[in-house]
C-alpha cells in the first residue's frame, strides 16, 4: 500500500493492543520479541499499546508512558526487532484523560466516568496546552527510537474523545461548544505533531466513528473532524467503536464478524486518505471481503494475531485452514489487561510468552498416549507431536473437541467451530495418531512410554432431594443428548454453564443467532445502522430478542449472579438475561424436585417454581476413574485440564496447561 513516502507490504494493520508488557523497561525484550514473530508472520504495519504522553494520561500509576529520552533504548530493541523482520511499527500515544485510575485524571470538564472512581479535574486553557506538547513530544521521541509513525488514540473514549463528544465535554471556552471548537483539540495535534514530526512519517489518527452513546457526536460532526484532521496532515485514520462505558459490545464473541465495517464504508466517499476498518475482522476471507468491496483501504486485527503471528503468511500462502482463529472471548487478552496481568491468549499460550514457552524439537522421541481430546489433550498432542514425539491421542466420542462440543452449539459461540477446525488440520499436520470411539481402560496403555490423561470432568450432582425425578435433567441432556425442554425451566447454577444453558434455552432456534446477522445484532442492542442517530444509538429503538421460554436462573450466594464471568464481557451476559426476560435468583436454598416443580427458599420464605424441567449446572467435579485405576496399578500419569482440577477450569487453563506440559516431555 503506497502512502507516498513509503509503501506498506500489504493492507493488514496489526491494532493497538495493551500487553501488560510495555509498562515496565525489563519486559521490553519480551515485548519486542512478540513484535518480531507478528511481523515475521507477515502483519503490514504494527501498532504498539498505548503509552502516555504526558503523566496525567496514564491509564494507571506507572503505567506506560513516552515522555522522557530515557526511555528510548528499551524501545530501540523494539522497533530494531520488528525492522529486521521487515514490518513497519507505528507508537501509539493515548491519553486517558478521566479513564485514568490515579488521582490526577483531567479531562474536558470535571464528569466522572462510570469505569474509573477518580473525578476528573476540568482542563484549563494552559492544561489543555500542555497536554497537546505532550503529544507532540511523544510523536518527536517515537522518531528518535526509530518507530515508523505514530497513532493517535482519538476514540474509545479517551481524552482526545472526551473533548470531541458532547457526552463529557460542556465547556464553552475555545475547547467546547461547536462540534469545530469540541474537535479542535484533535486537529491541533495532528498539526502540530506533523510539523514535528516532518512530512515522511506516518500519523494515523484513530477517529471514534460511532460512540454508541446517546450524546456522542452526530455523523455529519464525525465527517467534519475526518476531513480536519486529514486536512491538519494526517496519514491515514483508523476506525474506533464504542466508548469504555458504553453497553453495547464491541469486540465480544457475540458481536458478528465485521459487524462496523459499514460506518468505516460510509466514510470513504467523505474524505481523500486511506482509511482502516476494525472490530471483529478475524478471518482472511472477512478481511478479504472488505478490502475487495472497497468499504476500506486497510484492515485492522489486534486478537486475531495474538491468536496467530503467522495469520497473515498463511492467509498469502491461501492457507486459511490452518490459521489458529481468535474466537473473540476476550478471556487472556482483554480480561487479563482489566485485571493488570500480561495478556496472552486462550487459543495460543505462547502470545506474551514468545521467550519462555518455547516448542523445541525433542531429543528424545517417545511413544505418548494422550487420553481425552478436548482443549486440554489437543494441545498436548499436537505440541508433543510437533516437537517429534509419537503420540496417539484417544477420546471415546466420535469427534474431538470434549466440551467444545456443547459451547459452540450456544447462539454467540460459534466461533468455538473454529478451534475444532483448527486442532483438527494441526492433529494430521503434527501426525497425531488419532483413535477415536476408544473408552481407554488401563490396559490399553501397556505400550506407551508416557501417558498423559486429560480426561476432563462429570458434571456435579448436588445433593438435592428429588434429583432423581423424571423433570430433572444436566447441562449434557440438553447441550449433548438433544433433550426436549418444556416451556418453563429452572436452572440450577448461575455461573458461566449456567448462563450458557440460558442462552440456549432463550433462543428460538427458527431465528437467526444474532451473533451471525448485522441486521438481527443491530436490532438486539439498538444500533442505527442508518447512522442518523446521535452516536449511532438512540436508546429507545432497542427491540431485544425475547425468550422463547420462562426461564429462571438459581445460585445459593447472595451475590450479583455471574460474578465469575469474564471481567469484560460478563456484564453483556447479564445484561441479556435481563432483556430476554430471564429471572435470577440469589441467595437460594434448594429444598427439593418433586411433581410441583423445584421448591426452594429465599429470604426465609419457601416457593416452588412449578417447571417442567430443572436443569442442573452446578460445577463440575475430576474425571479421575482412569487415573485411580493406573494409580491402582502403579503405573504414573500426567493429569491435565479437568482430569487435574475441575475448580477454576476452562479452556484457558486446559490449553495452557496442555502446552506447557507437552513443551518439557
Ligand atoms: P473436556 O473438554 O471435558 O474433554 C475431556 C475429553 O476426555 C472428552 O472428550 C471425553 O470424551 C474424553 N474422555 C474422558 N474419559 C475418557 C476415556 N476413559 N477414554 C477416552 N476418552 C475419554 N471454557 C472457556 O474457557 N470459555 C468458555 O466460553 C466456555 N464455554 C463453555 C460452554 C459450555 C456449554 C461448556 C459445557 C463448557 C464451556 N467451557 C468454556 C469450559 C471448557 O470447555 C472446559 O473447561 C474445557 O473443555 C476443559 O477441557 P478438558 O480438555 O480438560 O476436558
Ligand atoms: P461455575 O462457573 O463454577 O459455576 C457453578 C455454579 O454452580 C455456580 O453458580 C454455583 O453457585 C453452583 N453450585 C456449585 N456447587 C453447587 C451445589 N453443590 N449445589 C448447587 N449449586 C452449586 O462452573 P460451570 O458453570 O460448571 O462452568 C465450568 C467452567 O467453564 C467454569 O470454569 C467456567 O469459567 C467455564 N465457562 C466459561 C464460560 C465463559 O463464558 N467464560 C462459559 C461457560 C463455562 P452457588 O454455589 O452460588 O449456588
Ligand atoms: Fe482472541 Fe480469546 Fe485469544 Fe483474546 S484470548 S486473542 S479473544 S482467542
Amino acid at each position: 500500500m503506497d502512502l507516498g513516502f513509503t509503501t506498506l507490504r500489504n493492507r493488514v494493520l496489526m491494532g493497538s493492543m495493551h500487553t501488560g508488557l510495555e509498562d515496565r523497561a525489563k519486559h521490553f525484550p519480551r515485548l519486542a520479541a512478540f513484535f518480531r514473530e507478528r511481523a515475521e508472520g507477515g502483519a503490514g504495519l504494527i501498532v504498539t499499546g498505548g503509552f502516555a504522553p504526558t503523566l496525567r494520561g496514564w491509564l494507571a500509576p506507572l503505567a506506560s508512558s513516552l515522555v522522557s529520552r530515557h526511555q528510548l533504548p528499551r524501545h530501540r530493541g523494539v522497533t530494531n526487532a520488528v525492522h529486521e523482520a521487515g514490518g513497519r511499527i507505528c507508537l501509539q500515544l493515548l491519553h486517558a484523560g478521566r479513564y485514568g485510575y490515579h488521582p490526577f485524571v483531567v479531562s474536558s470538564s470535571a464528569r466522572k466516568s462510570p469505569i474509573s472512581p477518580f473525578r476528573p479535574k476540568a482542563l484549563s486553557g494552559r492544561g489543555v496546552e500542555r497536554q497537546i506538547k505532550g503529544f507532540v513530544r511523544g510523536a518527536r521521541l517515537a522518531r528518535e527510537a526509530g518507530y515508523d509513525g505514530v497513532e493517535l488514540m482519538g476514540s474509545e473514549g479517551y481524552l482526545i474523545n472526551q473533548f470531541t463528544a458532547p457526552h463529557v465535554n460542556d465547556r464553552r471556552d475555545d475547547w467546547g461548544g461547536s462540534a469545530e471548537k469540541r474537535y479542535r483539540i484533535a486537529v491541533e495535534i495532528v498539526a502540530r505533531v506533523r510539523e514535528a514530526v516532518g512530512p515522511d512519517f506516518i500519523i494515523i489518527y484513530r477517529l471514534s466513528m460511532l460512540d454508541l452513546l446517546p450524546d456522542g457526536n452526530d455523523w455529519p460532526e464525525i465527517v467534519g473532524q475526518a476531513r480536519a484532521v486529514e486536512a491538519a496532515g494526517a496519514t491515514m485514520i483508523n476506525t474506533g467503536i464504542g466508548w469504555h462505558e458504553a453497553r453495547i459490545p464491541t469486540i465480544a464473541t457475540m458481536v458478528p464478524r465485521g459487524a462496523f465495517t459499514f460506518v468505516t464504508a460510509r466514510l470513504k466517499p467523505e474524505v481523500g486518505l486511506p482509511l482502516v476498518a476494525t472490530n471483529r475482522i478475524n478471518t482472511p476471507e472477512v478481511a478479504e471481503g472488505i478490502l475487495a468491496s472497497g468499504e476500506a483501504d486497510m484492515v485492522s486485527m489486534a486478537r486475531p494475531l495474538l491468536a496467530d503471528a503467522e495469520f497473515v503468511n498463511k492467509a498469502a500462502r491461501d492457507e486459511a485452514h490452518r490459521i489458529n482463529t481468535c474466537i473473540a472471548c476476550n478471556q487472556a487478552c482483554l480480561d487479563h489487561t482489566f485485571k493488570a496481568r500480561t495478556a496472552s491468549c486462550l487459543v495460543n499460550p505462547r502470545a506474551c510468552h514468545e521467550t519462555e514457552l518455547v516448542y523445541r524439537p525433542t531429543a528424545n522421541a517417545r511413544r505418548i498416549a494422550v487420553v481425552g481430546a478436548g482443549p486440554a489433550g489437543l494441545a498436548c498432542a499436537t505440541v508433543a507431536a510437533e516437537r517429534g514425539h509419537e503420540v496417539t491421542l484417544f477420546d471415546q466420542a466420535e469427534a474431538i473437541g470434549g466440551q467444545f462440543n456443547m459451547a459452540k452449539r450456544v447462539p454467540g459461540k460459534e466461533e468455538f467451530h473454529e478451534t475444532l477446525r483448527y486442532f483438527g488440520e494441526r492433529l494430521r499436520e503434527t501426525g497425531v495418531n488419532l483413535a477415536l470411539g476408544r473408552r481407554v481402560q488401563p490396559e490399553d496403555l501397556a505400550e506407551f512410554d508416557e501417558i498423559v490423561l486429560a480426561t476432563g470432568v462429570h458434571p456435579r450432582r448436588p445433593d438435592i432431594p428429588g434429583l432423581d425425578h423424571p423433570s430433572v435433567l444436566n447441562y449434557l441432556d440438553v447441550l449433548q443428548g438433544g433433550a426436549a425442554v418444556g416451556g418453563r425451566v429452572a436452572i440450577i447454577g448461575a455461573g458461566g454453564i449456567g448462563f450458557d444453558v440460558a442462552e440456549f434455552l432463550a433462543h428460538d432456534p427458527r431465528e437467526p443467532s444474532p451473533s451471525l446477522s448485522r441486521e438481527a445484532f443491530a436490532r438486539d442492542w439498538g444500533i442505527d445502522l442508518e447512522l442518523e442517530a446521535r452516536g449511532g444509538v438512540s436508546g429507545v429503538t432497542a427491540e431485544p430478542f425475547q425468550s422463547v421460554r420462562q426461564i429462571t436462573l438459581l445460585q445459593r450466594k447472595d451475590e450479583k449472579p455471574g460474578k465469575g464471568l469474564g471481567k469484560t464481557t460478563g456484564w453483556v451476559h447479564r445484561m441479556n438475561l435481563g432483556r430476554r426476560g430471564i429471572q435470577a435468583l440469589t441467595g437460594v436454598r434448594y429444598l427439593r424436585v418433586d411433581d410441583d416443580g423445584l421448591w426452594i427458599e429465599i429470604g426465609g420464605e419457601q416457593r416452588t417454581l412449578q417447571v417442567d424441567h430443572v436443569v442442573v449446572c452446578a460445577g463440575q467435579v475430576p474425571n479421575c476413574e482412569l487415573a485411580e485405576a493406573l494409580q491402582a496399578q502403579g503405573r504414573a500419569a500426567h493429569l491435565i485440564g479437568g482430569a487435574f482440577e475441575a475448580r477454576e477450569l476452562d479452556a484457558k487453563h486446559a490449553i495452557r496447561q496442555g502446552s506447557i506440559l507437552a513443551s518439557s516431555l
